[in-house]
């Protein structure tokens, strides 16, 4: 499941230049789309157009798909212009901010814990790859409580590429084959230890 964040009225970080976050995370999923695509993945987007869609919204679609895995792709707006980097959710630094609620609300609210160590080595996978192929990028990914992978009942990661202020958005576009070369090499990777383990 492809999650092209943003879009519709939420438009994501504005660049200096002319450039839109929304639109540039639209085709950047359209790319890794049709390059996982000849690895024999099945893909879904959570929006082809310029939908407006919330986080639950989004992780309702990626909930409903039985043995999925979930990527959210944003453009940063600090990052060394050209490098990328993947973050997992990382349970260990949230405080436990959030009381039990009745009702199934908390299980929801952290669907994506049980997930966690399968989303981190998923993270770690990209990265890697991320190093090699946009130069400055780091060898280890992020762990941080980014707040939309939470309800996702998957792996989930989220990939950021830098960043927003490029001067158009051509120079962003340019990085997409290397990006979504480091994500279909990862995603083979990953697939062969995680349906090991879990399917
Ligand atoms: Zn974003």
């Amino acid at each position: 499941m492809l999650d092209p964040a943003h879009g519709g009225t939420d438009e994501g970080a504005h660049g200096s230049g002319s450039i839109v976050e929304k639109d540039v995370t639209l085709v950047l999923a359209e790319a890794i789309r049709a390059r996982v695509l000849r690895d024999g993945w099945q893909v879904l987007m959570t929006r082809q157009g310029d939908d407006t869609l919330s986080f639950a919204q989004r992780a309702a679609m990626a909930n409903a798909q039985a043995h999925a895995i979930f990527l959210t792709l944003h453009v940063g707006s600090s990052g060394a212009a050209g490098t990328a980097y993947a973050c997992y959710y990382d349970f260990g630094q949230l405080a436990e901010a959030t009381p039990p609620v009745a009702g199934g609300l908390l299980s929801w609210e952290t669907a994506q814990r049980p997930w966690e160590p399968y989303s981190r080595r998923l993270a770690q996978l990209v990265q890697g790859e991320l190093a090699t192929r946009l130069p400055g990028s780091s060898e280890q990914p992020a762990g941080a409580p980014l707040y939309q992978l939470r309800a996702i009942d998957e792996p989930a990661i989220a990939v950021e590429l830098e960043n927003v202020n490029a001067a158009d958005e051509g120079a962003l576009t340019a990085l997409a084959a290397p990006l979504a070369g480091a994500i279909a090499h990862a995603l083979v990777a990953f697939r062969a230890s995680y349906a090991a383990e879990v399917h």
